[in-house]
């Protein structure tokens, strides 16, 4: 037993380098010494000239990194491990790969022990992620399509996982027309892209068409009274009681003609009946208007209160110019310096309202 302070030497885990010169077919491995030294430690000539990727990771080998080859042209991958001098030993040769990955990016997605992958096609936005089997095999996953096709960096890492998601709905009072499907569509793109800038994934339940149910015909100019937050009309409760394949914790925004009642000019109004999330808009031009509306129904509030006749004197006053309409949660939709912010603090009520689901 040691009883005195350990003298040995701290273990610099140092890695080393792999070079390909596809021109005249040649790699060399070299070790480095940890203070930017370097010193080859084996040549090799004759590699094949047409790899296009090569990809290090643990593939089957014994403690030193495996790689894996890849040439797009031939639909060629294969896998190799490599040992202590620098010694390349084939595991497996997989031939009808897809003749354009656009990446292959290296990580710990689930499948073992060993390096998995995911493949990606920029042109078509697809990527597979595939889970090696340690003897140089790999098997599919999962297969995902309607990527985006422009991304030109995946970049595998212990990132952090905490997002949240949210479902919402369009369900429409008035016949969606061409210009009914526009409005929608722009409002929930201009939201979808601002939430998840706070970790809120939005995704976009079936549009359903309401027109046709003569009952809710008189809800188009619907009474929303003063419109505050835990009180309803007996329209809204009708209104929403409309919750045709909505799950419990989702949204539903309903598209209607005209809000009235109380102090009135609202063109989006977020109270709901208990258990019905959801609000109710104006076709407008206000991008964030169903941004604003679903920021209500998951708990914000007003940044300021707005200075009316009726109101001349409130507490926390909107001030012109303060920055206050730069805010998503500004009571008009005079919105400056957009797309709105939306403040830290905001972002954890939104997330903790009980209504955005945890993945
Ligand atoms: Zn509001």
């Amino acid at each position: 037993v040691q009883v005195g302070p350990c003298s040995a030497s701290v273990d610099r885990h140092v890695q080393g380098l792999f070079y390909y010169d596809p021109i005249p077919g040649d790699a060399e491995f070299y070790a480095t010494d940890g203070e930017g030294g370097i010193r080859r430690t084996r040549l090799h000539i004759g590699f094949r000239t047409s790899w296009t990727k090569i990809i290090p990771g643990n593939f089957g080998g014994d403690g030193f990194t495996d790689l894996l080859f890849y040439d797009a042209a031939a639909g060629t991958g294969e896998f190799y491990r490599t040992d202590a001098r620098g010694r390349i030993h084939l595991l497996q040769t997989h031939t009808g790969w897809r003749e354009t990955w656009t990446q292959i990016v290296p990580g710990n997605f689930g499948g073992s022990g060993s390096t998995d992958l995911l493949f990606y096609e920029g042109p078509t936005g697809t990527g597979e992620f595939y889970a090696a089997d340690g003897q140089g095999g790999i098997s599919l996953l999962q297969t995902h399509t309607g990527w985006r096709e422009s991304w030109t960096q995946i970049v595998p890492g212990d990132f952090g996982t905490e997002g949240v998601h949210l479902r919402v709905h369009f369900k429409s009072l008035i016949p969606i027309t061409t210009a009914v499907t526009s409005f929608m569509d722009a409002q929930y793109a201009a939201m979808a892209q601002l939430f998840a800038r706070n970790g809120i994934t939005v995704f976009r339940g079936a549009n359903e068409d309401l027109s046709g149910n003569m009952a809710l015909t008189p809800l188009q100019n619907l009474d929303v009274g003063d419109c505050v937050g835990g009180e309803t009309t007996q329209e809204q409760r009708d209104l929403f009681a409309n919750r045709n394949n909505v799950g419990a914790n989702d949204l539903v925004v309903y598209v209607v003609m005209s809000l009235i009642g109380g102090t009135g000019n609202f063109v989006g109004c977020a109270a709901h009946p208990d258990g019905r999330p959801g609000a109710a808009v104006v076709q407008s031009s206000a991008q964030w208007l169903t941004a604003h509306e679903v920021g209500h129904v998951l708990d914000l509030r007003h940044v300021c209160r707005r200075v009316t006749p009726q109101d001349p004197n409130p507490p926390n006053p909107c001030v012109t110019g303060s920055g206050q309409s730069d805010r998503l949660m500004f009571p008009t939709t005079g919105w400056t310096n957009v797309p709105p912010d939306i403040a830290t603090a905001e972002e954890d009520t939104m997330r903790n309202s009980g209504l955005t689901n945890a993945w």
